[in-house]
């Protein structure tokens, strides 16, 4: 029976750090911010956002919600985002994508200041992430890959890891993380040719297809650790959710794994916290990086 990298005990001790992280700083007369802007009121977007608010309560850092209307326009949004990013009092900004489609998501991204930009929305931010530059955030969730590898204490230095996907928000960053904490990186997609045999090579697998229980037996070995990104409706139970990874196949031969739900999901709004707080420290010259 594999370990279960549940990501409760990941997200509870970032915030126990945060906490006294954030005491710190209150008395020094500082009190980190999120804001948080949303467009329209999707129900995805309003979990998430209902997440952000209670982790934001539990470590006793302010957030406000800027919320605006499905049509707003182009110039309207513009201004709005270049304002919250213009406010001195908001230390890190969240915004939802995918923006409705009238909008130009990739000029609105743009906009977000990178020293805000706790969730990697903006281009310069990945380009940070990918040069190793630590003012630059990378998204929140292949920051809480590593968050949970690290609790762990999963050794990465000279392993093999495949991560499986190369988006953007996930794939990519999460194998540039990986890199940099000096394992030896494999990207997959959906061309890559012997998926399975790959993915039996690595010692981290990293998966992040977005494709329910894909990930079947045949794709693992014993003394391997799983990370399940993926978030899909269980097509055999309409209404929950399931990984990417089958986890009924594939837990059974590894060594440790991550549940869906309670795995990486549960330690994204910790980082996005851990984020904003990092990025007030940096606003307020109180870290030197
Ligand atoms: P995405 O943008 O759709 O990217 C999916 C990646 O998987 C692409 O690179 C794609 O390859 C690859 N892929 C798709 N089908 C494949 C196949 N049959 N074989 C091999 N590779 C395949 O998805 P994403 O935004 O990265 O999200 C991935 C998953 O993570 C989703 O389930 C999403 O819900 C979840 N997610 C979870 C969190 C969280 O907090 N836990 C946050 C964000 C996303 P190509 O590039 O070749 O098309």
């Amino acid at each position: 029976m594999a370990e279960r990298l549940a990501g409760k005990a990941v997200a509870d001790a970032i915030k126990e750090d945060l906490s006294k992280k954030i005491e710190e700083l209150k008395s020094k007369g500082i009190t980190p911010k999120l804001g948080i802007l949303r467009v329209g009121a999707r129900p995805d977007d309003l979990f998430y956002e209902g997440g952000a608010k209670k982790t934001c309560e539990a470590v006793g850092m302010q957030y406000e919600v800027f919320k605006y209307p499905e049509d707003i326009d182009q110039a309207n949004f513009e201004k709005a985002v270049i304002e919250v990013g213009a406010n001195r009092s908001i230390n890190g900004i969240l915004m939802f994508a995918p923006l409705p489609k009238h909008l130009d998501e990739r000029k609105i991204r743009s906009l977000i200041p990178v020293e805000k930009d706790v969730d990697s929305m903006n281009l310069d931010s990945a380009a940070k992430v990918f040069a190793d530059d630590p003012t630059g955030f990378a998204p929140c969730t292949p920051a809480a890959c590593m968050e949970i590898l690290k609790f762990y204490d999963i050794p990465l230095k000279g392993k093999r890891a495949v991560v499986l996907g190369r988006s953007l928000v996930v794939g990519k960053p999460v194998a540039m993380l990986l890199l940099r904490e000096h394992a030896t990186v494999t990207i997959c997609h959906s061309r890559t040719e012997n998926l399975p045999e790959v993915c039996r090579e690595a010692e981290i697998l990293v998966t992040a297809v977005g494709k329910a229980k894909m990930v079947k037996g045949n794709f693992v070995k014993a003394g391997q650790t799983v990370i399940d990104v993926g978030i899909n409706e269980d097509p055999d139970n309409p209404g929950k959710f399931v990984g990417d990874v089958d986890y009924e196949q594939v837990e059974p031969i590894v060594e440790k794994i991550t549940p869906v739900p309670g795995g990486v999901g549960s330690v994204t709004t910790a980082v996005l916290c851990k984020h904003t707080v990092m990025a007030c420290e940096m606003q307020n010259n109180l870290v030197m990086v």
